[in-house]
Parts: structure tokens; C-alpha cells; sequence
């Protein structure tokens, strides 16, 4: 099978080079606020069809206004701001697709409006397409219009790829290149390890079914002093200062060694799961939702569940393993995984589950994994509904369960008495 792959390292730069990276950071943000600006000014000045434009079109009204007004724009590639204006339109896309798609009620998920990019205050990068060399033994890689920049480690980029783009990008005082890269994998053999469920949480990363949960790491809450420290330092300087310059980077040092440190426990355990794992089951974690408790959204968001779960569903395609998302509603935490006796009353806080059926006494977390395994295989024979993101197979409910609109209410009462809707038996 074909994947688009990306592979990122760190460029060895001298200050000449930093500085024409800058420049091209610079020119792609211009670019993307003069693209915007341009769209918004043409939606409020124009009419008809004349008020949209595309990237196409942009590009071109850009490199006539380049002669007159910013020939400064020479100085870097061509592909900075077409590139830009491709992503700008991009985002514009996404925008109206899930603003109809959110009218449809189609989806939850929120995609905002473009916004302006401030210097210092949004990521520099920039995307380079057309003829671009790596010289492995070297460690060197030739861009169009930057020449030759040297790696800090030889690539390992597969030999049969095929380099679509690059990305270059910086954090805090470091700059990176990642490469885009189409090659060819042979098709994973299915997986033949066993099962795993994974019930996801604060006191641990995650309960396994497996018996053996994953200890939870701390990352940035390990080092919240220092972070306080940092922090309190940095916005006592005094503003455009030198100082405070200083201490900018020293934030963002910190904070990037953070990144890669989860970063590097994300991918290290979700490498072993889908590499060892047939299937792995997971429940659908709501992680807007439950990054609204604000006395547990820093705990939540130290853990980057929610790209952990993206991570894992990429890696298990190419390890031939699968993830099944389980329905987020399933009260895994509060039934008994012996007897499936169900508990009303269960705080956070009880972090031992005590079964008054069958007297079973079991970590919480681990009570809740055993329990989404168990509802994987039920749901194998159809006994409980099927997640709702599952498109495969109707919804054992057959009707809706959710209250109905209140217009629905209306002619409903017109014709007849209310009835519970989806209250039906699974015999
Ligand atoms: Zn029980």
C-alpha cells in the first residue's frame, strides 16, 4: 500500500541561514494575512461571484501587487506564499464545510474562521514544494532558492520514497525540517496478538485488560514550579527588552522539552500496543467535554489522550491491528465486571470498586477495562447497541433516543400521546 509519511529532524544552521529562514517564516505569514484581508475585503466591497476567490486566483493578484508594492518577496521562494494561500483556502474549506455540516447536525466538532497570524505569537514555518535533494551521505538537503542546508542527523528516509514537500518550521531556538513522503509499504500481516482494552484515566495513563496498566507520567506537572518560576520571570520584563526576549526562549525551551517528552511516551506506547495487539478497544473519550471540569482539564491535557488515540489509529493500520471506539455513554466505571451488576452511586473519589452482588473488590480503573472488553465481545454478538460513530451497522435501537426538537414535540402532541421513544427491549 501507498503511505504519505512524515519524517522531521533538526537542521544544523549557522546564523546567516537562521536569518533567510526567518525571512521566509516572515514572508509566509505576510502572506497569509494579506490573503485573508484580501478575502474579507472582497466579501464586504464585492457582489455576486466576485466576493470569493480561490488560491489560484490570489496567487496571481499577488505576484502583480509583488512588482510594485513587495518586491522584498523576491528574496525568498515562490512556493512560500503559494503554498500559504493554498492552506489559506484550505481553512476557508473547512470553515464552511462544517459550519453546513453543523446546521445538517451532522457533526459536533467545531472548525473556527481563519484568523491574522502575529508575529511572535504564531508558529514559524513555511511549506516548499518543487525540486528538493537529500544527499544521505552528507547529511545535507538542497531546497529551492535556500540551497544547501546541513542536517543534524542522517535521514532515514526508505530509499523508494518519493519527497512531495517540506515543512520547516522552528521552536523556540530550534528549526526543523519535516519531509512529506510518498513510499510504498508492503501490506501488514493481521495482527495475531491478543485483545486489549483500554480503559483511559487520571489515576493511571491506562488500565489494560491485560492486567498491567500503564503508569501515568508527568510531564508538565512534574515541573509546574519551574513553569511558575519561568513564567513569573518572563512576564515581569520589561516589554521589547532584551531580558525579555531572553526569557521568551527560555519559556519555550522548556516547554518544547516538555512536548518531546510526551511525545516520545505517546508514540513509544502506542508503538507497543498496535505492534502486539490484535485488536485494541477503547472507549470514545469526549476530551472537550471533559476538559471543561477545570479542577482536572490540566490533568486531562498533561496526557494528550486525544492524540494518543489519533497516534494509535494511524500505527495500527500499518502493524495490522485495529482500534474499536467504543460508545462514550457506556457506563464502563459503574457495572460489575463479574456479575454486570450495575452501580448508581459511584464518585470520582471511590477509586475501589465494591460489588454488593457478588462481593468482587477491584481497582476502579481496572473494573472499567475488563468492562469495555466485555462490552467489545458482547457487542460481537449484538446484545448491546453499537457506538454511535460506527457507521457499519444500524443502531440495535432502531429509534432515536435523544429528546426530540420542540416543533417535533408539537405535531407530536397534535396526533397522539407522547410515547417513549427507544425504550425497546434487546430480546
Ligand atoms: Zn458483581
Amino acid at each position: 500500500m501507498l503511505v504519505i509519511r512524515g519524517y522531521k529532524y533538526e537542521l544544523n544552521i549557522n546564523n546567516k541561514e537562521r536569518t533567510v529562514l526567518t525571512k521566509c517564516a516572515g514572508t509566509a505569514r505576510f502572506a497569509w494575512n494579506w490573503g485573508l484581508a484580501n478575502r474579507n475585503q472582497r466579501y464586504q466591497t464585492q457582489t455576486g461571484v466576485a466576493r470569493y476567490t480561490d488560491a489560484m486566483k490570489q496567487n496571481k493578484e499577488l505576484n502583480r501587487l509583488k512588482r510594485t508594492e513587495f518586491p522584498w518577496m523576491y528574496e525568498v521562494s515562490k512556493c512560500i506564499p503559494q503554498e500559504v494561500l493554498r492552506n489559506l483556502d484550505r481553512a476557508y474549506q473547512n470553515f464552511f464545510t462544517n459550519t453546513r455540516k453543523r446546521k445538517q447536525k451532522r457533526t459536533q466538532q467545531f472548525v473556527g474562521f481563519p484568523k491574522f497570524k502575529k508575529k511572535g505569537r504564531c508558529k514559524d514555518s513555511f511549506r516548499l514544494t518543487g525540486t528538493i535533494k537529500l544527499f544521505l551521505g552528507d547529511k545535507l538537503v538542497q531546497l529551492p532558492r535556500l540551497g544547501k542546508l546541513r542536517l543534524k542527523e542522517r535521514p532515514n528516509l526508505p530509499t523508494s520514497a518519493r519527497i512531495l514537500n517540506v515543512t520547516i518550521s522552528r521552536t523556540a531556538d530550534r528549526w526543523y525540517i519535516a519531509f512529506a513522503v510518498k513510499e510504498e509499504q508492503s501490506d501488514p500481516k493481521p495482527n495475531k496478538g491478543p485483545l486489549v482494552a483500554l480503559d483511559t484515566g487520571l489515576s493511571v495513563f491506562a488500565a489494560l485488560s491485560s492486567g498491567i496498566p500503564i503508569s501515568r507520567p508527568k510531564f508538565l506537572l512534574q515541573q509546574a514550579r519551574k513553569q511558575r518560576r519561568l513564567s513569573k520571570a518572563h512576564s515581569r520584563k520589561q516589554k521589547g527588552s532584551h531580558n525579555k526576549r531572553k526569557s521568551a526562549l527560555r519559556l519555550g525551551r522548556f516547554y518544547r522539552r516538555i512536548t518531546n517528552q510526551r511525545q516520545n511516551f505517546l508514540h513509544q506506547t502506542s508503538t507497543y500496543l498496535a505492534k502486539n495487539h490484535s485488536v485494541i478497544v477503547l472507549e470514545d473519550l469526549h476530551i472537550k467535554g471533559l476538559m471543561q471540569n477545570r479542577k482536572l482539564s490540566k490533568y486531562w491535557a498533561d496526557l494528550s489522550h486525544g492524540l494518543f488515540q489519533r497516534i494509535l489509529e494511524y500505527k495500527t493500520v500499518w502493524y495490522g491491528s485495529t482500534v474499536i471506539k467504543i460508545d462514550r455513554w457506556f457506563p464502563s466505571s459503574k457495572l460489575c465486571s463479574n456479575c454486570l451488576y450495575y452501580r448508581r452511586d459511584l464518585p470520582l473519589s471511590t477509586r475501589i470498586f465494591h460489588c454488593p452482588l457478588c462481593g468482587l473488590e477491584l481497582d476502579r480503573d481496572q473494573n472499567a477495562a475488563f468492562n469495555v472488553a466485555n462490552y467489545y465481545w458482547i457487542y460481537q454478538f449484538r446484545l448491546f447497541p453499537v457506538a454511535e460513530s460506527s457507521a457499519e451497522t444500524l443502531n440495535a435501537c432502531g429509534e432515536v433516543v435523544r429528546p426530540a426538537s420542540k416543533q417535533a414535540h408539537v405535531e407530536e402532541a397534535g396526533r397522539t400521546a407522547p410515547t417513549k421513544a427507544g425504550k425497546k427491549s434487546y430480546s
